[in-house]
């Protein structure tokens, strides 16, 4: 009977400490893979992390399904891109209808706010700029220098979250810099050979990796960002790579791949398909394995 009673009290006590720690999870909810993986590196086991957007589909153009909108409602912690990356988030938001999510709300952290962005329109843009990227090129998370920022960030937010595990954050987010500053030399290291290579891009959305590492992302398939090219398009591109020497075009794994076939049979480029974001492809579990993989292949194809 005795031994009974405390198989029964064990399994309370257990019981307890685990409703204890679930409750104490907290609950985040990235955009992007990519975030809701920085915020489990960051976060351990003191956060549930899951996102809205499939990292094999473009960013730009995600329909949030019901469970998306039950996520959000319970979410703890919403972390996006600001900006314009993600058109959805608003009519996403309004489902929701939680104001302590929405731009300046206390449980959302908008990572382009300490970005130093790219391609800021100095004037009034208009349609017919293209409808996205209106207030400077949003796919900031590919330098790492800006992952370092986005990491800091999230640090912060968890602490003023949850500040009773301010160790753990620190620690985490100390591991991961003392890491990704080691890859951050490695890979300069890497392409230093190629600095200053001219690269075609699908969609605009490779500028900060390329500027990290001294490429130069000079043309692009579409003629503005999310606008398809049509013939005339391709021709033009075909003398300017021709004329240019340029070796290399980079896509998404999610990217209309005609365009890229037809470039390549006509110019001999090479057509590479990058993670832009964590899970994309097996070979980017997390976020600097995903640099790692894009850093490697375009080294691979430039050499
Ligand atoms: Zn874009």
């Amino acid at each position: 009977m005795k031994k009974l009673s405390f198989f029964i009290c064990s399994i309370v006590v257990f019981g307890l400490i685990a409703s204890a720690n679930a409750d104490e999870e907290l609950k985040v909810v990235g955009t992007l893979s990519t975030y809701s993986s920085l915020a489990e590196t960051i976060g351990g086991d003191a956060v549930e992390t899951s996102s809205v957007a499939s990292p094999r589909f473009n960013p730009h153009y995600i329909e949030a399904r019901p469970s998306d909108i039950l996520r959000m409602k319970r979410a703890d912690l919403f972390i996006h891109s600001g900006l314009d990356l993600e058109a959805w988030r608003g009519p996403l938001l309004d489902a929701v209808a939680r104001a302590d999510l929405r731009n300046g709300g206390a449980r959302q952290l908008d990572l382009s706010l300490g970005i130093p962005l790219l391609e800021v329109p100095s004037g009034q843009v208009s349609r017919s700029e293209g409808d996205i990227h209106q207030f400077g090129n949003p796919h900031y998370w590919t330098d790492p220098r800006n992952g370092l920022i986005i990491a800091q960030a999230i640090e912060s937010k968890l602490v003023e979250l949850l500040p009773e595990r301010e160790a753990q954050f620190k620690k985490n987010l100390h591991d991961f810099r003392s890491q990704l500053e080691g890859k951050i030399v490695e890979w300069r290291a890497m392409i230093a050979p190629f600095r200053g290579a001219p690269v075609v891009s699908y969609h605009n959305e490779w500028p900060y990796l390329l500027n990290f590492l001294g490429l130069k992302p000079e043309l692009f398939v579409e003629p503005k960002p999310g606008i398809p090219p049509g013939p005339q398009q391709l021709e033009n591109l075909v003398a300017q790579i021709r004329s240019g020497d340029v070796k290399v075009l980079l896509q998404a794994t999610y990217s209309p791949e005609k365009a890229g076939e037809y470039l390549s049979e006509k110019t001999k480029i090479t057509v590479l398909s990058l993670c832009q974001n964590v899970g994309e492809r097996e070979e980017c579990p997390d976020y600097i394995s995903m640099l790692d993989f894009d850093v490697r292949s375009l080294v691979k194809a430039l050499s």
